[in-house]
């Protein structure tokens, strides 16, 4: 299964069980995750209920120091609980899944491949655009 089609599935079933449309009977303060380790164990998108707003982000990592790191999230797009209210359902779930999706392959885009262990490295863990930080360590000798 690819991953468009496991996370439209997912959300299409938190839309459902949620009812993500409506901002009185949505998820409190709770935040849907969905992992895709399907393609990388660090992608991970999510949808939470704002005060303004259903929102669409994804997890980062934050350095702490060098060595210690954290998840933290990052709110990529929202939808206004006022332009949701005044949809279709049929129109609100299209509305929905496609930012969703819009989130999730902007995350997606910004993993690269590092040119010498050839994995795919979240920004926030590159030395470079090419590089990833342990790579850095071993090829240019970086000390973190
Ligand atoms: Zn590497």
């Amino acid at each position: 299964m690819s991953i468009t089609v496991h996370a439209t599935q997912w959300i299409h079933f938190q839309i459902k069980l949620y009812n993500l449309h409506s901002k009185t009977r949505s998820l409190k303060d709770q935040k849907l995750e969905l992992p895709l380790p399907e393609f990388h164990q660090n992608l991970i998108i999510f949808t939470s209920a704002a005060h303004h707003g259903l929102t669409f982000g994804y997890q980062a990592i934050q350095w702490d120091t060098p060595y210690t790191s954290c998840p933290i999230y990052i709110e990529h797009q929202s939808i206004p609980w006022s332009t949701l209210e005044q949809r279709s359902h049929k129109h609100i779930t299209e509305h929905i899944t496609a930012i969703f999706l819009e989130t999730m392959f902007y995350r997606q885009s910004q993993f690269k491949q590092c040119q010498f262990c050839f994995e795919f490295i979240i920004p926030e863990s590159l030395f470079d655009h090419t590089t990833c930080q342990n790579c850095a360590s071993r090829h240019f000798g970086v000390v973190y």
